[in-house]
């Protein structure tokens, strides 16, 4: 049986990355950057005053003490958007507010609260250094800074950036569309009154949100009977989206028809076990240039082996320069076992400590555990057969960045 990491590296092998899209800044936030940016201008794009003061010429108050303070004229204002049009004589000042161009001749800013104003006279009692209050032109950014790599993700910092640089459109990697399929003859949408046997579809929305986390964009396909035709129909509905997403009926009992249902639409099967629990039976193939998912059904297995596999697959796609989330050590703050020759992917909650962080089992690791997914904010990483002591460090994978742990993902 493939290993996590050989399954990976299967499932990574060949994916390309889609192409690219200009979309307005407005649209941008979380999207990835897919070419670099390079400013073509400066900013700030002329010296400016940091302080709501007076701007004046340094030289002029030299010697300037509480005994023997120097009084400058206040020949004019300039207020942020405008510009002073006289250059400043010697023993001139002119009244500046903060972001205001500094003025022709000024070469410094004294505060307010350090001069005594008194009508068109301002008191000056303590020398004002060259520069003071002064935000030179281009001190942020110069023209020809490489400010943005490609395959960066755009947060807030990014668009204030691109937009201080004039940039109304972003050029940006496309989003990959995933088809999602939820099949078994037990599943009902969730409003739906339950039947006798019946269960609503969860996996639907888990799938459709772990893709749009991962920036892609979801469709679902709806449910599929356990019938092999209609698995085709229902699957073949998927086959123009980049990635095709199903889950459940990839086991080996008698109404498991996925493989089937795909291998008649063409697949060709990569693999369909990987040696992890939960999740074990897991499909991965082609059909034609559609990447071929066959998640197991039970819940927890069907999004730790989104986790594992579809989610690298997707920012692959998307051109995120990181594909895995980051994995921190953590203390175990309960044993965390992991009983079974298979290596484990255990739901832990993460609990700032000094010096370290602690993780706490979030409960039941059973597959069909939902709830124990809510609380968890990573995927501990235990070898088979083991069982990590109360104490012992143990490697995660943060699932969440909420806060409860600082750390760029
Ligand atoms: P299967 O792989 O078809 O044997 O399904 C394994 C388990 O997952 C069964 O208990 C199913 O009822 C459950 N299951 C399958 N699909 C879904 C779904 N879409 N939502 C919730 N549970 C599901
Ligand atoms: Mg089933």
């Amino acid at each position: 049986m493939l290993s996590v990491a050989e399954a990976l590296e299967r499932v990574l092998s060949g994916v390309p990355v889609l192409g690219a899209e200009s979309v307005t800044l407005a649209e941008a936030r979380a999207r990835v950057l897919a070419e670099p940016v390079v400013a073509a201008r400066e900013i700030p794009p002329w010296d400016n005053s940091s302080m709501d003061g007076y701007a004046l010429r340094a030289v002029d108050t030299v010697a300037a003490s509480a005994d023997r303070p120097v009084v400058l004229q206040v020949v004019g204002e300039v207020t942020a958007g405008r510009v002073a049009v006289q250059a400043l004589g010697p023993s001139e000042a002119y009244r500046i507010l903060t972001g205001a161009p500094l003025p022709p001749g000024s070469d410094a800013v004294v505060p307010q609260e350090d001069v005594h104003r008194d009508g068109a006279r301002v008191t000056v009692r303590k020398a004002v250094e060259v520069g003071a209050y002064v935000r030179p032109r281009g001190e942020d950014i110069r023209p020809g800074d490489r400010i943005l790599e490609p395959g960066t993700v755009l947060r807030p910092a990014a668009l204030g950036v691109l937009a201080a640089l004039g940039h109304a459109r972003v050029t940006v990697h496309r989003r990959p569309q995933v088809a999602i399929l939820s099949t078994g003859d037990e599943l009902v949408d969730p409003q739906a009154p339950l039947g006798p046997g019946q269960i609503p579809d969860s996996n639907s929305y888990t799938i459709s949100g772990l893709a749009a986390d991962a920036g892609a964009v979801p469709r679902s396909l709806g449910i599929a009977r356990d019938r092999r035709e209609e698995l085709i129909e229902r699957l073949r509905a998927g086959l123009q989206a980049d990635v095709l997403v199903s889950s459940a009926g990839v086991s080996v009992g008698d109404r498991d028809f996925v493989r089937e249902a795909v291998e008649a639409l063409g697949a060709r099967i990569d693999f369909w076990q990987v040696n992890m629990r939960p999740g074990k039976p897991l499909t991965f193939g082609r059909i034609g240039e559609c990447l071929f998912f066959g998640l197991p059904g039970n819940p927890v297995s069907s999004m730790v082996t989104f986790e594992l596999f579809v989610r690298p697959v997707l920012r692959r796609l998307g051109g995120y320069r990181v594909l895995n989330r980051p994995r921190v050590r953590a203390r175990a703050l309960e044993p965390i076992d992991n009983p079974g020759s298979r290596p484990g992917y255990l739901r832990v909650h993460l609990e700032p400590g000094v010096g370290h962080l602690g993780a706490r089992p979030t409960g039941q690791q059973g597959s069909a555990i939902l709830r124990s997914m809510l609380l968890a904010d990573g995927l501990a990483v235990v070898p088979g057969d083991t069982k990590i002591p109360k104490g012992g460090e143990v490697d995660v994978i943060l699932l969440l960045n909420d806060g409860t742990v600082s750390l760029e993902v």
